[in-house]
C-alpha cells in the first residue's frame, strides 16, 4: 500500500491536521528505529512490527507470522468486499474470509489441515481486530477425527491464551471453525453420553480444584451443550491433575484437565445469548448447524432464575427474573452492593454520559460517597444485567439516594455538599440512586430491554409528542400557549429535563390540561406497598392533622407508627420525625401524595371504601382510580451488583531495577545482576549462534565483538554440533541457539567499549 492510502482519511481540516500529525511524529521515530536496526546489532536488521493503517492490514500482519504467503494474496482486499456487503466487524465477515482462504483462493498451502487452519486463523483475527495473540496461541490446531460411521469430523484445541480473545471471541472462533468444517463437506462431531458428560465433570473438576470459571454452566447446560455441539472442543492437558470420572475415553486423549477447553466451553454457555441473537437472523442463510442453540437458552433461562419450576411457555412476555449469576461465585471482600433485583437497589436508567459507554455505567456521586467512596470512578462491579461487568462512573442527572438518618428524617440526597453534611447521620440508604447503562450494553449482549421507572426524559419525550400531535410541532411557543406556567420554567425545562424540574403546582398544571402522567419528581416508589398497605396507612392519616392552604398541603403530621414509617420509607418519601412521636410531611411532597390518592377531591373515609370494593390488587392500577392523572411507575427494574476486583487494580512492579534484557542464568543471582556474572566471570543460559569466519571463533552476537564485523547464523544438531543450514540428517529444523557457558566479562567489557564508556 502506497504512503499516501496508509494516512487515515478525515473530514474536517483540523482533525486532518491532528491525524497527520500523530502520523508524522510516528513515522519519524520508525525512522530512527530503523536507522539503528540497520545497524545489525540487533538479530533482525528491521523494526518488528509492521504499522498498519487499519485493522485488516493488522489481521494480515498477525496471521502473515504462521502464513507469510497471504500478504498482498488479495484476501485483505476481499476482507474490505465483506465489509461493504455485511458491514465493519460483522461476524459474517470471519466466516466467509475463512472459508475462501480454507479453500485456498488466495494462495496455496502445503496441505489442506494447513489452509483450514490459517482460514480459522484470519477469520478469528478479523473478529478481535488483529489486537491479541489468541488467534496464534489461544486457537491451537484442529484434528480431524473419525465418527463412529467412519465419516471425518473436527475437534479444534485451546490454549490458555485463548484468554485474550475474551469470551465472545472464544466462542465466534468455534462458530467460525465449524463453518468451515461445513464448508469443506466434514460432518458432525456425534459425541456419545460419556463424551458430553465427561465435559460437565472436567469443567466441574476445574472449577473446583484449578480456578475459578468466570461462567460455571449448571450440569444440564454443559451435557445439552456438549451434546449438540457439531464440532469438538478439546485442548491440551495444562494441568497435572487427572478427571474425576469418565476417563480413557477412545476419542479424548487425555485424561488431564485441559484449561483452554473449560474456559472456552463455558464461554459458549455464557455467550449463547449473543451468539443466538446473530445466528437467528443469518444462521439458516449460513447453513449453520447451530440453530438448536435458542432451546439452550431457554434451558438456561430457568437455570438461572434459582431452578424455579415457573415456565413461561405461554404467549406471554417473558418475565424479568433475578439473576443470580453475579454473586454465584463470590469470593470474600468482594462486598455486594445490591441483590439481585432486590428493592431499593439501583434503579435502572437508559443513556450515555460524557464518561460512560461500552460496558461502563454512571451512579450518582451522593450514591458513591454515602458508601464511604468504597465505589469510586472506575471500580469494576459485577453486575445482574446486561453484561457480566462494568466499569464505574459517575453522572449528576441520574437520581441520588433516598436515606433516613438516625433522627428518622428521610431524604432525597442530590447535593454532594449535602451528602457530606448528614453522612455521618445516616442510618440507612433506603434507595441507592440511579444507575446509568446505554442501549448498546443490552444489544451486544443479547439481552432483552427491561422496563425503566418513569424518568424526567421519558417525560418530556411523552410532552413533546403530546404538543407535536395538537400543534404540529413541539417549541416553547406551542407549549407555552397550552399551559399557565411561568415562561423561565418552561424555557429551563425543555433546556435540560434532567436538571429543570417543575413544582408540583407547575407539574399538576402540565397533567391537567396536556393530559400526561404525573412529573417523575413528583412521584413515590408505589410498588414497594400492597394495596393492604396502603389501606393501613390510610387509616392512620384519618387520624392526622392536615394543614391546608387553598388547595396545597403545607403539612401532614401523623403519628410515628411502625406502619406509618414503614410505609413512608417503603414509597421513598421524603419526611420528617419530630420526638418520636410524629411523622411530618410537608410541602409538595405532601401535596403530590395527598392528590395521587384522590384526596383532593374525596374524603379519607370514601376513598377507603372505594379501595375497598376495587377488584384490583395492583397498587398502581388501585392508585389510577383514585388519582385525577395518569401515576407511573416510579421503579423500573432494579439492578444488582457487586464489586467485581478491587485487588487487581494497583501497580506491578518487578523487584529491582533492570536496565536492558540480556540472558544470565543462574550466575545472575537473585537480582539477575552483571555484578554477579562478573564475580563468578562466566554466565550459562541459551544463546543464539553466530561464527566470526575473519576471527574463527564462535559468538553470541550478529556483530563481532572483535572485529566489528556481520557474523554468520549458525544452527546446531547434538550430533553435527554446528552446522551452517537448518537441516542435517538428524533433524528438519535444527535450532538457532543452544544452552552455553560464555566467558561473560568478555562481552561485558567490549560492550561498554562500543559506548565509550570503559
Ligand atoms: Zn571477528
Ligand atoms: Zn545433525
Amino acid at each position: 500500500m502506497s504512503e499516501e492510502n496508509q494516512k487515515p482519511k478525515m473530514e474536517s481540516e483540523i482533525m486532518k491536521k491532528y491525524f497527520d500529525n500523530i502520523y508524522d511524529s510516528v513515522k519519524f521515530e520508525y525512522d530512527i528505529a530503523n536507522r539503528a536496526r540497520k545497524k545489525g546489532f540487533d538479530p533482525e536488521d528491521r523494526v518488528d512490527s509492521p504499522l498498519a493503517a487499519n485493522m485488516i492490514e493488522r489481521v494480515e500482519g498477525l496471521i502473515s507470522a504462521v502464513a507469510p504467503q497471504l500478504i498482498g494474496s488479495g484476501a485483505s482486499e476481499r476482507m474490505f468486499e465483506l465489509e461493504d456487503e455485511f458491514g465493519v466487524l460483522d461476524w459474517r465477515v470471519s466466516l466467509v474470509i475463512a472459508e475462501e482462504i480454507a479453500k485456498q483462493k488466495f494462495c496455496k498451502f502445503e496441505t489442506e489441515l494447513e489452509a483450514i487452519e490459517v482460514g480459522i486463523r484470519t477469520g478469528f483475527a478479523y473478529h478481535t481486530l488483529g489486537i491479541v495473540s489468541a488467534p496464534l496461541e489461544g486457537f491451537t490446531n484442529i484434528e480431524i477425527k473419525n465418527r463412529r460411521d467412519g465419516k471425518k469430523y473436527f475437534a479444534i484445541n485451546f490454549a490458555g491464551p485463548i484468554r485474550g480473545a475474551g469470551g465472545t471471541g472464544a466462542s465466534v472462533c468455534v462458530l467460525i471453525a465449524d463453518y468451515v468444517r461445513k464448508k469443506m463437506g466434514y460432518e458432525k462431531y456425534d459425541p456419545d453420553d460419556n463424551e458430553s458428560k465427561r465435559y460437565d465433570t472436567e469443567l466441574n473438576d476445574y472449577h473446583d480444584r484449578v480456578t475459578n470459571l468466570q461462567y460455571h454452566p449448571s450440569s444440564d447446560e454443559i451435557v445439552f451443550l456438549g451434546s449438540h455441539l457439531p464440532i469438538e472442543v478439546a485442548g491440551d492437558p495444562s494441568e497435572k491433575i487427572e478427571v474425576s470420572n469418565q476417563k480413557d475415553l477412545p476419542r479424548i486423549k487425555t485424561n488431564k484437565i485441559r484449561g483452554g477447553m473449560c474456559l472456552v466451553f463455558s464461554m459458549i454457555a455464557l455467550k449463547a445469548p449473543k451468539l443466538w441473537k446473530r445466528l437467528e437472523k443469518w444462521g439458516d442463510d449460513f447453513d449453520m448447524d447451530w440453530m438448536w442453540l435458542g432451546d439452550f437458552i431457554k434451558l438456561q433461562k430457568k437455570k438461572k432464575a434459582g431452578g424455579s419450576k415457573k415456565s413461561d411457555d405461554g404467549a406471554e412476555k417473558p418475565k424479568i427474573t433475578p439473576n443470580k449469576t453475579f454473586i454465584a461465585d463470590l469470593v470474600a471482600g468482594r462486598p455486594v452492593l445490591t441483590y439481585p433485583m432486590a428493592y431499593g437497589g439501583l434503579r435502572l436508567r437508559y443513556g450515555r454520559g460524557r464518561t460512560t459507554g461500552f460496558s461502563s455505567a454512571a451512579v450518582h456521586p451522593c450514591t458513591m460517597f454515602l458508601l464511604d467512596d468504597f465505589f469510586a470512578i472506575g471500580t469494576q462491579m459485577k453486575v445482574e444485567r446486561p453484561g457480566k461487568a462494568a466499569t464505574l462512573n459517575v453522572c449528576d442527572e441520574l437520581e441520588g439516594p433516598v436515606v433516613k438518618l438516625t433522627n428518622g428524617k428521610v431524604l432525597r440526597v442530590n447535593k454532594i455538599e449535602e451528602a457530606k453534611e448528614i453522612a455521618k447521620e445516616v442510618d440507612r440508604i433506603l434507595f441507592l440512586g440511579d444507575i446509568l447503562l446505554n442501549y448498546g450494553d443490552f444489544s451486544e449482549n443479547g439481552h432483552v430491554l427491561v422496563p425503566p421507572g418513569y424518568c424526567e426524559e421519558w417525560w418530556m419525550r411523552e410532552l413533546e409528542k403530546i404538543i407535536s400531535d395538537k400543534e404540529g410541532s413541539f417549541n416553547f411557543e406551542n407549549l407555552k400557549k397550552n399551559l399557565n406556567v411561568d415562561d423561565n420554567i418552561l424555557k429551563d425545562i425543555i433546556d435540560n429535563c434532567k436538571r429543570n424540574k417543575p413544582n408540583f403546582k407547575d407539574a399538576l398544571e402540565i397533567s391537567n390540561k396536556l393530559n400526561i402522567s404525573l412529573h417523575p419528581e413528583h412521584l413515590f416508589f408505589y410498588k414497594g406497598v400492597s394495596k393492604e398497605d396502603l389501606l393501613v396507612f390510610l387509616d392512620f392519616l384519618e387520624r392526622s392533622e392536615i394543614e391546608k392552604q387553598n388547595n396545597f398541603i403545607e403539612k401532614i403530621v401523623m403519628p410515628a407508627s411502625n406502619e406509618v414509617s414503614t410505609f413512608l420509607e417503603k414509597i421513598g418519601i421524603p419526611h420528617t420525625v419530630a420526638s418520636n412521636e410524629f411523622a411530618v410531611i410537608d410541602g409538595d411532597y405532601a401535596t403530590s401524595l395527598y392528590y395521587t390518592l384522590g384526596l383532593s377531591k374525596n374524603s379519607i373515609e370514601d376513598v377507603i371504601s372505594k379501595i375497598t370494593s376495587m377488584g384490583e390488587t395492583d397498587i398502581l392500577e388501585v392508585i389510577n382510580k383514585l388519582s385525577p392523572f395518569n401515576v407511573r411507575d416510579k421503579c423500573g427494574t432494579f439492578i444488582g451488583a457487586r464489586m467485581g476486583r478491587p485487588e487487581k487494580v494497583k501497580m506491578r512492579t518487578m523487584k529491582g531495577n533492570p536496565h536492558s534484557l540480556f540472558a544470565l542464568g543462574p550466575e545472575g543471582g537473585r537480582m539477575k545482576s552483571f555484578q554477579s556474572a562478573l564475580e563468578l566471570n562466566k554466565a550459562t543460559a541459551q544463546y543464539a549462534l553466530y561464527y566470526c569466519d575473519d576471527c574463527k571463533q564462535e559468538t553470541i552476537l550478529s556483530v563481532c565483538e572483535d572485529c566489528g564485523k556481520k557474523t554468520k547464523e549458525k544452527y546446531h544438531c547434538r550430533l553435527c554440533g554446528l552446522l551452517d543450514d537448518k537441516k542435517c540428517q538428524h533433524n528438519k529444523e535444527n535450532r538457532r541457539f543452544k544452552k552455553k557457558q560464555i566467558d561473560f566479562p568478555k562481552y561485558f567489557k567490549k560492550s561498554l567499549k562500543k559506548l565509550n564508556t570503559s
